[in-house]
């Protein structure tokens, strides 16, 4: 840094050098007789000077140019024409009455000029070269440096108050803080205060928001850094980082280093294809020892956070390191609400609104996800010019964030209108008349994003265990749209082709991960041990070819009876489902109550 702050410097002086050097040029030339103030007059006038005696002194020639004093003690100069002489131009009558003096023509001082311009130029060049050279120098001699952000204690501190839900994770992580606060407490006890903390949890549950929670209720530093921060383009960048950091936490003990997104270093060692793999492993090898290194008595806690634990190398895992696991869920029904609360607290909010009811349209939601509906809500209200969010703010921005924001200038001609609307119903329509699929919540025919229209479920409450008959329901539900449009139409469109990959996805997984089929409780092939997870290729299909073959007709197997039940479904309904769809032509919309009416 220091070195960064000097180059400026450097620089100024120089330029003050320069400066000084034209000031003293500028007085030497200012003070060399030739450059003295004087008059330029006429040749003519210098003769008739002469002429009336009013020269004083001698008069100099120097090249052409004459100069000369008058007795009233002024300079004057003028030209005389070039080649020739004065002894020429004027008569002996006028020679005799001056004294001519004759100098070589003064060129020193531009002579000098055009001397030292080449070597002031060279000298400038070589150095700029030098400077050049040295903060690139200085540059790579901080490159190994960890740019952690400290986290600033004068900035408002994250606290847990600000994490809403997240019971359990706030309770193991109060532990920490206590013994971040009360360091003495437990070495009296001769406990070992534990050196890593791993967050465990899908993107956007907190884990960032929980480590920094973590350090503001400690009142300690904070070094935050990013996993991938310490893979750069040369090897040994990372380790010497990890170094850097290290030490300097070790300087502020007590407090916490945070590397977030560890599993950008800390995948398995000796994983993957190609090369590239060495620095990883030196950094995660640096980073191990390190985490060993501490020193009894050193409270610096290593917390990291991850949504792929699965990759991590067992070696992070093991007891001394990152041995205290922490799994941020995802929040269930209660929490939402309470997040939704958090990031209400400063907007303002419509009285008598009901988060509740947000909540319970937002299962599967994370923080981060609420966060955003929050926000999408308030833009709402502010593009409405209103005064306060209202429910209906609030309740279009989780659509917009669940289905994805409403494309009105899409425009469909009347008979694609009419195949969606038929599709779309085909799905609710089926879905509420198998009891395991979740209750629609609503179907629209206005394009959002990719679709064309949507059919929206909502279960009664989170859901933890998927049961095989909720599967199936959701395999009908799915081909509800392709039936339509095959018995309403008589072909099927591409419309229905992103619902054909669900369903395929569900029945594969029904057989292979979760063995439902008649193949037995078996699990085919190793899940999140493919390619690109870091392990070698080939090991993801552990079953023969023999199995491959009943692996795919069982999967058809179940598509092809949840096709059959369907299609039965929808032919009993016929009029029912047309009826609904014609209105939904008309309205665009049709809401869970409106809906339900239909079957009343
Ligand atoms: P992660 O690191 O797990 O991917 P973050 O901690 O970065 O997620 O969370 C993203 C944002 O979501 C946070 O800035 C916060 O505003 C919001 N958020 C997530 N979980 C919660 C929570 N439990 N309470 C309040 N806000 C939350
Ligand atoms: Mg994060
Ligand atoms: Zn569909």
């Amino acid at each position: 840094m220091n070195s960064k702050v000097k180059v400026p410097n450097k620089r100024n002086s120089f330029l003050t050098l320069i400066v000084i050097a034209l000031i003293l040029a500028g007085y030497f030339a200012y003070t060399n007789p030739t450059f003295t103030e004087t008059e330029k007059v006429s040749f003519t006038e210098f003769r008739q000077n002469i002429a009336k005696s009013e020269i004083s002194g001698s008069v100099l020639i120097q090249g052409d140019k004459v100069s000369f004093k008058t007795k009233d003690k002024k300079s004057y100069y003028t030209y005389k024409e070039p080649n020739s002489s004065v002894y020429e131009i004027l008569n002996d009558k006028e020679i005799a009455k001056i004294n001519l003096e004759v100098k070589p023509e003064n060129t020193f001082y531009s002579d000098l000029m055009f001397a030292a311009i080449p070597v002031v130029l060279i000298v400038l060049f070589f150095l700029f070269m030098f400077r050049q050279a040295q903060s690139s120098n200085s540059q790579a001699m901080s490159f190994g440096k960890s740019n952690a952000k400290m986290h600033d204690k004068t900035k408002e501190k994250t606290s847990f108050k600000d994490v809403a839900g997240a019971t359990e994770a706030k309770q193991e992580l109060e532990e920490i803080v206590d013994f971040l606060k009360y360091p003495n407490k437990y070495s009296k006890m001769g406990a070992k205060i534990p050196k890593g903390v791993l967050l465990i949890g899908a993107p956007g549950t907190g884990k960032t928001l929980l480590a920094r929670a973590v350090a503001g209720e400690a009142d300690v530093p904070f070094f935050a850094i990013s996993g991938s921060e310490f893979v750069e383009m040369f090897v040994g960048v990372g380790a010497s980082r990890v170094r850097d950091l290290f030490k300097k936490a070790k300087r502020n003990s007590p407090c916490i280093i945070f590397i977030d997104e560890i599993d950008a270093v800390g995948r398995q060692r000796g994983a993957g294809m190609g090369g590239g793999h060495d620095e990883r492993e030196q950094t995660l090898n640096q980073i191990l020892t390190e985490m060993d290194g501490f020193e009894q008595g050193t409270s610096v806690i290593v917390m990291a956070a991850t949504n792929r634990p699965d990759v991590l190398d067992p070696a992070l895992l093991r007891p001394g390191r990152f041995d205290r696991r922490v799994v941020v869920d995802k929040p269930d029904i209660k929490d939402r609400s309470a997040i939704l609360a958090v990031h209400g607290r400063n907007k303002p909010l419509e009285k008598g609104i009901k988060l509740e009811k947000i909540a319970r349209q937002t299962p599967g939601f994370t923080g981060a996800d609420l966060e955003n509906i929050m926000n999408e809500a308030a833009i709402l209200a502010a593009k409405n010019d209103a005064k306060k969010i209202t429910q209906h703010d609030l309740e279009m921005s989780v659509e917009k964030v669940a289905l994805g924001p409403e494309k009105k200038s899409r425009v469909l001609s009347p008979e694609e209108r009419k195949i969606t609307s038929y599709h779309e119903v085909g799905h609710a329509l089926v879905g509420h008349l198998i009891p395991s699929c979740d209750p629609v919540h609503k179907i629209s025919i206005i394009s959002r994003g990719q679709a064309l229209g949507v059919t929206w479920y909502l279960p009664e409450e989170d859901r933890h265990l998927y049961a095989k008959s909720k599967f199936e329901g959701e395999l009908c539900s799915l081909l509800g749209g392709y039936v339509a449009e095959e018995i309403f139409f008589g072909e099927v469109t591409t419309g229905a082709s992103s619902d054909l990959e669900r369903a395929s996805g569900i029945a594969r997984r029904m057989v292979t991960e979760f063995g439902m089929s008649d193949l037995g409780p078996v699990v085919f092939g190793e899940k999140n041990k493919e390619v690109f997870l870091g392990r070698d290729f080939g090991h993801a299909k552990n079953y023969s070819e023999d199995m491959a073959s009943k692996i795919d007709a069982k999967i058809s197997e179940f598509v092809n009876e949840a096709y059959e039940k369907t299609k039965a479904i929808v032919i009993k309904n016929k009029p029912k489902l047309a009826e609904i769809a014609e209105d939904l032509l008309v309205k665009e919309n049709i809401s869970r109550d409106e809906f339900l009416a239909y079957f009343n």
